[in-house]
């Protein structure tokens, strides 16, 4: 499958720029037993540039596989770090939009974590559609759930909001997708739409390959979303980088002819341009590094372990997979305990683990967690090396 129209503007100037052969095609899904772990199928990436719009994407993305309605493990909300942030963003929307009792809605809410705190902030109702969400996870009265993919049916549903986190940048079907929601809008226009996506341009300044996995198939700029959401119908009212710019955030509404007005962030094309360049000049050499490091700790007998599962240690891992360092994978999602990683076959454990295991390495997914990591480590008596990415 090669998709030769740019999902965003439907040009055709595409470029194929960077590419990783054989990734494991889930990421997220539970597995149980290392058989199951290492057949998880596999599929080649390939990043994309289209020079009229300026979005990213994998041209390779097989569109006919159902990637959501298996079940997959993705709640963050067990970090302190991670729910400071979450309730941060809830109660500035709160604020910013009068969302107070208001009744908002979520699509692709997984397994609730969100609308359930927002719900919970601001007194009001709250509305969940997504095929993945477990009946009876949520137990708030409050709360409408529709274990459903997101489509024309639910335009009747009214709300003061509608988010979508980190969703997007799973769907091939961009444009489509954000037209989907603004067709519903036409007798609601005060609607605010907010999506969370990661961004695109941090990924290619430090060359963080671990965020480039197969589940991801869309990866958007400021710039691209910006111009996407102009040309769906959508005044932009807040566009913002947050999370250590790990985290683009899109405030809009509904109009019938959306303003010219940018934003600061919303680089040009010719930007984004230089920037693939300098990735391409980049990236080998950092993945060399990663290489060098981890052949020595092997050579040196050291035991490394990986803390922080999901969709970054598969990311990571899949281009090191062949030293075979790494054992196990850290994470402090209960839920993660004793599953397999998809595409590794390493073995999810708790934090505990580490207590007896005494690592000599530590190498953490997301540098934002360092100091929660770090001191957790510490508490436990574990005093090793520390990498984050
Ligand atoms: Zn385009």
């Amino acid at each position: 499958m090669l998709h030769t129209k740019c999902p965003n503007c439907g040009g055709q100037h595409i470029e194929g720029f960077f590419e990783i052969k054989n990734a494991p095609i889930f990421s997220l899904v539970t597995v149980k037993s290392k058989e199951e772990a290492l057949n998880v199928p596999r599929k080649d990436i390939e990043l994309a540039f289209c020079s009229d719009c300026g979005f990213i994407f994998n041209r390779k993305f097989d569109t006919t596989i159902d990637y959501f309605t298996g079940g997959y493990e993705d709640q963050q909300g067990f970090s302190k770090t991670f729910m400071e942030y979450l309730t941060g963003i809830s109660k500035e929307l709160i604020a910013k939009y009068n969302l107070e009792g208001k009744t908002t809605m979520e699509i692709g809410c997984g397994k609730g974590d969100f609308i359930n705190l927002l719900t919970n902030l601001n007194g009001g109702k709250g509305i969940g559609i997504d095929p993945a969400y477990e009946v009876g996870r949520q137990n708030n009265p409050n709360l409408t759930f529709y274990k459903e993919f997101y489509s024309e049916k639910h335009g009747g549903l009214k709300a003061a909001m509608i988010s979508c986190r980190h969703t997007l940048e799973h769907i091939h079907g961009t444009y489509e997708f954000l037209k989907l929601i603004r067709n519903s809008l036409d007798n609601s226009m005060d609607t605010v739409v907010f999506f969370e996506i990661p961004q695109i341009s941090r990924i290619l300044d430090i060359q963080a390959f671990w965020d480039i996995y197969y589940e991801h198939c869309s990866y958007f700029s400021a710039g691209s979303l910006a111009r996407m959401f102009r040309a769906a119908g959508y005044e932009i009212l807040d566009l913002r980088l947050v999370y250590s710019d790990q985290y683009l955030l899109i405030e809009a509404k509904p109009c019938a002819k959306p303003s010219t007005k940018t934003f600061e962030i919303e680089e040009s094309i010719e930007v984004q341009r230089a920037r693939i360049a300098n990735f391409k000049t980049k990236i080998e050499e950092q993945l060399g590094d990663w290489r060098k490091k981890l052949t020595a700790l092997k050579q040196a007998n050291k035991k490394v372990v990986v803390w922080g599962g999901g969709s970054k240690s598969v990311g990571f891992l899949t281009n090191f997979a062949d030293i075979g360092v790494i054992e196990y994978v850290v994470d402090i999602n209960p839920n993660m305990k004793g599953n397999y990683i998809p595409g590794i076959g390493k073995q999810y454990q708790s934090p505990d683990f580490l207590k007896d295991y005494q690592p000599d390495a530590v190498i953490i997914m997301n540098g934002v967690y360092q100091k929660e990591i770090t001191q957790s480590l510490n508490d436990m008596g574990c005093y090793p090396e520390v990498y984050a990415l």
